[in-house]
């Protein structure tokens, strides 16, 4: 048995780690720990490894990681930094397991929700101070490119095409990003996020510890069955509270293992369908004085950052509105995709990559399920994936790659056509655990997070977004999570300490 807490938060991705955060800040003296079955990939624990700046180093942090599956029929090897679920139906379906979660590794896109993407169970003004709590913890600036060459050029192309007058016009995309006096670029990882909270006295992130179960006691939850991954030992870890923000696979995982299944639980599995493709921005549309770099890497693979974005890259926005599906993220790259002819001189930004989201419909058939038959490594009900495309969304993707090709075309030389990628790419997946006003059989959560029929047990992440969205989901969740940490420190104050003393971790809990 460990010491209590009054809260432990499972994850430490970028909505653990903002819960934990706002937790301690609202409410000081609560002693809050944070279970990460992962390891930390650097130092500070939770930073990007992108702000790793001896290759080797990031490369090795990365080796370290387990792999999982390799690729599916349809799909495509992980991403960097994250491992594939190992879904048919959607086969580029990938979780992180590390200090950080995917905030370690993301591209910290940060649009804000707009229209039908808003929740509706929350009110506007709220969830507006919430984004702008978000937006502060994540350092989200529209400013981080703006000494990018050619980012001007490509944001009028991309304006010239795509504004109408009832449409946010096209610009910079808000980017979790701090820049340096020297012009170094800094991304913004959980550790951003945390800043000195992990020195905190109340406040402990214990690594490479798995939370097996959550504990319960009729409708109040008392704790959590903790396993130490290095040595195999479990034990219970009694809390006032529990919030989950293990990701949209793994959250519900967590809820089906400890017998807490409301019927929305893992329905309305959603991502953003995403297409993309690549162009060479025209010498027209490149000011007479814009550098040549002869020196400019021909392959992404040549390149030192890999293909990464680096300083010279812009990254504009083409947002979503009600008549388009879809929103556009431009990156100027540090490469080309695809080897350019020989002899070619291209200007830094010059290379321009272009990735559409599309919003998906929502179908409580798309969902994640547990096998209880069949276990994963850590004795958990194994993950199952079903997911489909409908009619509206292969219409969204068809009218997503017109566009795409409309904008590679007017941008310049398309280099190569348009594709659609394996789903589960978008590294996005939303809805599994979405909140609702009422407990009417379609969600697993009020709007401040708290699981329908507990009193003390929160979910967190992309997961609790019940939208059909196109926006990148992570600042939504941020401010979601910022509110559920408000909505259990509220609880926690208004509750005598001697009513939610924990009861007793059940023996098995012990190995
Ligand atoms: P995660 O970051 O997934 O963290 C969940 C954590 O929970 C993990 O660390 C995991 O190890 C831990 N965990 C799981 N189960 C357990 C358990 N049982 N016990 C203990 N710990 C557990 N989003 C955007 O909005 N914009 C972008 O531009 C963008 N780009 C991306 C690019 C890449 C390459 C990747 C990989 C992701 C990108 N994303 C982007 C997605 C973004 O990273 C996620 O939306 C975000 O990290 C979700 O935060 P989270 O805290 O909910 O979950």
């Amino acid at each position: 048995m460990s010491a209590s807490y009054d809260v432990v938060v499972v994850g430490s991705g970028p909505v653990g780690t903002a819960v934990a955060r706002e937790l301690a800040d609202t409410g000081p003296g609560l002693r809050v720990l944070v279970l990460e079955a992962g390891q930390a990939l650097g130092d500070p624990a939770g930073g990007h490894v992108k702000n790793i700046l001896d290759v080797e180093a990031r490369d090795a942090a990365l080796a370290a990681l387990a792999t999982g599956p390799g690729p599916l029929p349809g799909g495509t090897p992980a991403r960097p930094g994250t491992t594939l679920v190992g879904a048919a139906a959607m086969p580029n379906a990938a979780v992180s397991t590390n200090v950080g979660g995917m905030g370690a590794h993301w591209t910290a896109a940060c649009p804000r929700p707009v229209d039908d993407e808003v929740p509706d169970c929350v009110d506007p003004a709220v969830l507006d101070e919430a984004l702008t709590r978000a937006e502060a913890l994540l350092a989200v600036t529209t400013h981080a490119f703006d000494r990018a060459p050619l980012t001007g050029a490509v944001q009028r192309v991309l304006g010239e095409l795509f504004d109408r007058p009832h449409r946010r016009p096209a610009g910079p995309m808000p980017v979790a990003v701090s820049v340096g006096e020297d012009g170094s670029l800094h991304w913004t990882g959980p550790a951003i996020i945390a800043g000195d909270l992990w020195d905190r006295p109340d406040v402990e992130l214990r690594t490479g510890t798995l939370a097996r179960r959550v504990l319960r006691d009729g409708d109040r939850v008392s704790g959590v069955e903790a396993v130490d991954l290095a040595s195999g030992e479990r034990y219970g870890i009694p809390a006032r509270a529990v919030v989950v923000a293990a990701d949209a696979f793994r959250t519900p995982q967590l809820l089906w293992a400890s017998g807490i299944r409301p019927p929305a639980l893992g329905r309305y599995l959603t991502e953003h369908p995403q297409v993309m493709a690549a162009s060479l921005l025209d010498e027209r549309h490149v000011p007479a004085d814009a550098p040549v770099d002869a020196d400019l890497p021909v392959t992404a693979a040549a390149a030192p950052g890999g293909g990464a974005i680096v300083p010279v890259s812009g990254v504009s926005w083409v947002p979503y509105a009600a008549d388009r599906p879809f929103h556009g993220q431009v990156m100027q790259m540090d490469a080309s995709p695809v080897p350019l002819d020989p002899g070619t001189a291209v200007r830094p930004g010059q290379v321009v990559g272009l990735g559409w989201f599309c919003r998906k419909e929502l179908s409580p058939d798309n969902r994640v399920w547990f096998d209880e038959d069949t276990a994963d490594p850590h004795g958990l009900p194994a993950i199952r994936i079903d997911y489909a495309l409908g009619d509206a969304d292969r219409a969204s993707i068809a009218a997503a790659v017109e566009e795409v090709a409309a904008a590679a075309r007017a941008l310049g030389r398309p280099l190569g056509d348009p594709f659609v990628m394996p789903p589960g790419s978008s590294l996005h997946y939303l809805g599994t655990t979405r909140m609702g006003g009422t407990d009417d059989g379609t969600s697993v959560c009020d709007p401040a997070g708290r699981v329908w029929g507990t009193a003390n047990l929160y979910v967190g992440g992309n997961n609790v977004i019940p939208t059909a969205t196109a926006c990148n989901p992570t600042l939504t969740a941020v401010a979601l999570g910022v509110l559920t940490a408000r909505a259990v420190a509220t609880q926690l104050a208004a509750e005598p300490a001697a009513r939610s003393a924990p009861s007793p971790v059940a023996e098995e809990a012990h190995a």
